[in-house]
């Protein structure tokens, strides 16, 4: 498109077009700069758009897991996502030479405020404060992969479960995570269902959908947001399971519950499970499937994907891929993935189109937003790092949580997983943490320290 037909597409009141423009403006960078800089400051709705298609194509303009403290380093070439360094360098030349509001900028673009005027630290504020509980450790099926295999066999009592929200709701959080174990086998799912619901909070959880779905979960309204149903191998082997899950799938989806697949990518799975999972999703009309490499549980006793077995599973990442985009699914990673990995066009589009591969947001709201609860009433940083803990309590204060794990959850988030980080440009800039935490605690994995 010619600069002049950019121009009568962005000023169109038509959606789709101004968004075809703003598309063509930002991945054909630093070709129209002037038009990408020009309503930064002017035009409040277009550089809002313009900035969330660009923190896209250009991953450097994100938050990343902390703000990048030292300015960019020109002249210093990368052994990893070097193009993309160079990219930011010509990116930072452009804003200069188009003087660039360096408001709006800093407003937008987290990942650019170390090269603008004011490089403070910000907290953003926090949007939807969750926490996560596991209500109970008791499960049909138990998968040998699964990240709670050490999560005791016990669940939260009605009592104490009241006390939690209590909790809860003077810490001001709006969601309520419950996990396990498989949540809907919890004995009290109706009651906290319709308690959560009462008390003006929302819901949303993973589950096999293999198990009997609890009364509430289809008389409630809008109570349950989303849920995330996992694709189990152990489902795919036994037909009951299989029509059990498949009913569920159908009563929830109708009655308007947001859904989103899961599969589990482990060493040892065949192609044909993956394109069985994109059936499903497809004779269901469900448009979102969720991959992850598998994690450490806390001892790390589980079948999970080890860095070595990573290697030769990207295959299978890639073939998914592929085969989404062909049916127009919508895949995603749930888990930060080390990109350096993986073929440089793979990671590349991995990257664009998920603003998390490679960081999670453990670290918002203090290093609070991933909080959960255990079995046995401890709070941990997430599911997947259960080092600091600290025990629930009635008169325990958030700030009290955000001492002990926000240190904590930050050391974590910035070690490097192997040696050759420090040479990659999305280290220095804070935008990958290398993988999920729970590979970084070194009492998994027999003691032994990520990486190389
Ligand atoms: S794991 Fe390290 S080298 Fe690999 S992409 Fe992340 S920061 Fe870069
Ligand atoms: S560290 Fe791992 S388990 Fe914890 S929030 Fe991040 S991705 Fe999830």
């Amino acid at each position: 498109m010619t600069k002049e037909e950019l121009h009568i597409l962005l000023a169109s009141d038509d959606m789709p077009f101004r968004k075809a423009a703003i598309d063509e403006i930002v991945c054909t960078f630093p070709e129209h700069a002037d038009l990408f800089f020009a309503p930064f400051g002017q035009d409040d709705e277009l550089a809002l758009a313009m900035a969330n298609a660009a923190k896209q194509w250009m991953p450097f303009l994100r938050d990343g897991h902390a703000e990048p403290v030292n300015p960019f380093d020109a002249g210093k070439n990368y052994a990893y996502f070097d193009s993309m360094a160079k990219h930011y360098g010509a990116f930072l030349r452009e804003m200069h030479k188009h003087h660039a509001d360096q408001d709006a900028l800093w407003h937008h673009f987290p990942g650019l405020r170390a090269e603008l005027k004011d490089a403070t630290p910000h907290e953003e504020p926090v949007k939807n404060r969750q926490l996560m509980v596991f209500v109970t450790g008791r499960c049909n099926l138990h998968c040998p992969y699964c990240f709670s295999k050490e999560l005791k066999r016990m669940s939260i009592s009605r009592e104490d479960m009241t006390r939690v929200l209590d909790w809860a709701q003077r810490a001001n959080v709006k969601s309520i995570l419950p996990c396990g174990g498989e949540p809907l086998l919890y004995e009290h799912m109706d009651w906290l269902i319709e308690e959560v619901g009462q008390r003006g909070l929302k819901v949303y959880f993973a589950t096999n959908l293999s198990v009997p779905l609890p009364e509430s979960v289809l008389r409630q309204e809008g109570i349950i947001e989303q849920l995330h149903v996992h694709l189990t191998e152990e489902i795919f082997r036994n037909e009951h399971l299989m029509q059990t899950f498949l009913h569920n799938l159908r009563l929830c989806r109708d009655k308007g519950i947001y859904i989103i697949l899961r599969g589990n990518i482990c060493e040892g799975n065949e192609t044909g499970l993956y394109d069985e999972w994109l059936r499903i999703a497809e004779e269901n009309n469900i448009r979102s499937l969720n991959v992850a490499f598998t994690i450490p549980s806390h001892t790390g006793s589980n079948r999970y994907v080890s860095f070595e077995a990573l290697r030769p599973t990207i295959p299978h990442l890639s073939y998914l891929w592929e085969q989404a985009k062909q049916r127009q699914i919508r895949l995603s990673v749930a888990k930060p993935l080390p990109l350096c990995m993986f073929p440089e066009d793979l990671a590349q589009e991995i990257l664009r189109t998920n603003l998390t591969a490679t960081y999670c947001n453990i670290g918002e709201d203090g290093g609070l937003h991933n909080l959960s609860l255990s079995t046995d009433l401890r709070f941990s940083p997430c599911l997947g790092v259960d080092e600091p803990s600290v025990a629930f309590a009635d008169d325990l204060q958030w700030n009290d949580l955000k001492a002990v794990f926000s240190p904590a959850v930050r050391t974590m988030l910035s070690q490097p997983l192997f040696a050759h980080c420090k040479d990659c440009f999305l280290y220095n800039r804070n935008l990958c943490q290398g993988a999920c935490l729970s590979f970084k605690q070194e009492s998994r994995n027999g003691g032994a320290s990520c990486g190389e």
